[in-house]
């Protein structure tokens, strides 16, 4: 994968894109003259941001024709993340399999009163969960991008200048190598995560963020062979009022974490309660690493405009309930590069805002919306309170929801139900919210006379 130098672009741009040093910009009048004459000329895209969102985006844009630039600020480091990925992603965007660190065929679901349920029952023999290191799975995905045409810039962009027409060019100021640059483009897509400067640039709107916490934890032989091929999360509002804590098997540690909206400035208490849950599995082990992001809830109010489009993270796209983001990144970023691809006609004619709308945001919305809505009802029913979430574990059990949840995950698609398991999946679900509300008020009154010392 090569990064290359600002020379790089001085020389090997065409004179209406010429890259000038930023300070330069209000000086020179050919950058305010430059109307690209986008018929004769290709496409020019800037994809901001190396994650999965960014290097798919700028894969496809490469791939079919465009000239593309992905700007990284630091491909060598790791974002924090559990890694999860669905086994659809193998196949749709071609991971080799040693990428993968383990293979979870094993999942534990434990409650509030310590319920544990095996998740993982119904796997057929060849289904798993992959986990995999960020920093191999993005490195990867960058390269496949370079090897496609893309150019990647190893850069800060700091700055966005919106155009001064219709059909002007996007000023995108970077830094690299501690110098200030400036590249002019048609289009941007802005895959740059949760503190996304293009969202911001394009008054894109903001959106509600939980904060994820993890630690990556080295475990002595044994534990860590407990953890092979086991992922467990536990919910309880001792380890997070709103989402999960996990335990994650990675190469050669675990990660063990949570995350929360509404309790941030208590996120270092909820780390510690899902220490003290898991407390004989991790014992011993070695904390090699500490982190902390944040996770978007929502879709940002605004998610293309102009010539811009927000993917991945930028936009908004994680699952409530699960947290996961890391296909729905790269697939935002493909569905958008390849929008941008057919209706440039490869690169030969200037897109619009009405051609991202209709390619891009019609397209995610059409096969995603309503998943994203009906994680949304579920986090709100079963993570409000304690009850809910005995409820949830309690109905976990269940290999019928067990199956559908494993179809949906694991393949991206609504699985086929069937029509009288549904009907009794529905009463279930009612039976354990009612039971489960006797027992999280018990566990509540426990709590209470733990606090003030009955216990
Ligand atoms: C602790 C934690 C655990 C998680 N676990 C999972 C999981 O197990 N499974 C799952 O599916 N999802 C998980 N997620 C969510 C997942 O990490 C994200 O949804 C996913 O990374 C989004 O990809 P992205 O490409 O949109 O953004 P990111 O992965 O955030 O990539 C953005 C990139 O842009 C670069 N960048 C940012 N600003 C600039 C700039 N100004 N100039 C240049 N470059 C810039 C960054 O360096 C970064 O490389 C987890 C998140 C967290 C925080």
């Amino acid at each position: 994968m090569a990064a290359h130098s600002p020379f790089h672009y001085i020389f090997n741009t065409p004179a209406r894109f010429n890259t000038v040093k930023a300070q330069q910009i209000k000086i020179r009048p050919e950058i305010r003259r430059a109307k690209p004459t986008i018929i004769s000329a290709t496409l020019r895209a800037a994809v901001v941001g190396g994650g999965p969102a960014g290097s798919s985006a700028a894969e496809a844009l490469a791939a079919g024709g465009i000239e593309t630039f992905l700007f990284e600020r630091s491909p060598e480091a790791a974002k924090p993340c559990g890694g999860a990925i669905p086994l659809c992603m193998l196949d749709e965007f071609s991971i080799p399999s040693n990428l993968i660190d383990r293979k979870v065929t094993q999942m534990k679901i434990v409650s509030p009163s310590n319920l544990t349920v095996d998740f993982g029952k119904t796997l057929k023999p060849n289904e798993f969960i992959s986990m995999l290191r960020r920093e191999v799975l993005d490195s990867f995905l960058r390269s496949r991008a370079v090897g496609c045409g893309a150019t990647l810039v190893k850069a800060l962009v700091t700055n966005i200048d919106m155009p001064a027409s219709e059909k002007a060019p996007y000023l995108i100021h970077y830094i690299s190598n501690n110098n200030r640059n400036t590249l002019a483009v048609d289009v941007i897509i802005g895959a740059d995560g949760a503190n996304s400067k293009v969202a911001k640039a394009i008054k894109a709107g903001d959106y509600t963020c939980a904060i994820a916490f993890q630690e990556r934890i080295r475990l002595p032989g044994d534990q860590m062979r407990y953890y092979e091929n086991l992922a467990e999360m536990y919910v309880g509002n001792d380890v997070s009022p709103d989402f999960y804590a996990w335990v994650f098997p990675k190469c050669d540690h675990v990660a063990v974490g949570t995350g929360t909206v509404c309790s941030k400035q208590n996120i270092k208490q909820l780390q510690a309660a899902i220490r003290k849950r898991v407390k004989p599995k991790i014992e011993g082990g070695k904390t090699i690493k500490v982190e902390a992001h944040p996770i978007p809830e929502h879709p940002r109010p605004i998610r293309v405009r102009g010539r811009v489009a927000l993917v991945g993270d930028a936009a908004g796209y994680v699952t409530k309930c699960s947290g996961e983001g890391i296909y729905f990144a790269a697939k935002s970023g493909k569905i958008c590069g390849e929008a941008i691809v057919r209706a440039s006609e490869n690169g030969k004619k200037m897109i619009s805002e009405q051609d991202l709308r209709r390619g891009y945001l019609r397209k995610w919305d059409d096969e995603y919306f309503s998943t994203f809505k009906f994680l949304d009802v579920l986090q709100w029913v079963f993570y409000r309170n304690d009850a809910g979430r005995e409820a949830l574990v309690e109905m976990c059990g269940d290999e019928y929801v067990q199956r559908m949840t494993f179809e949906s995950y694991l393949y991206k698609k609504l699985a086929k139900g069937n029509a009288l398991k549904d009907v009794k999946m529905a009463a279930n679900t009612i039976g354990s919210l009612v039971r489960c509300s006797i027992v999280g008020r018990q566990i509540d009154v426990y709590r209470n006379r733990v606090c003030v010392g009955e216990y």
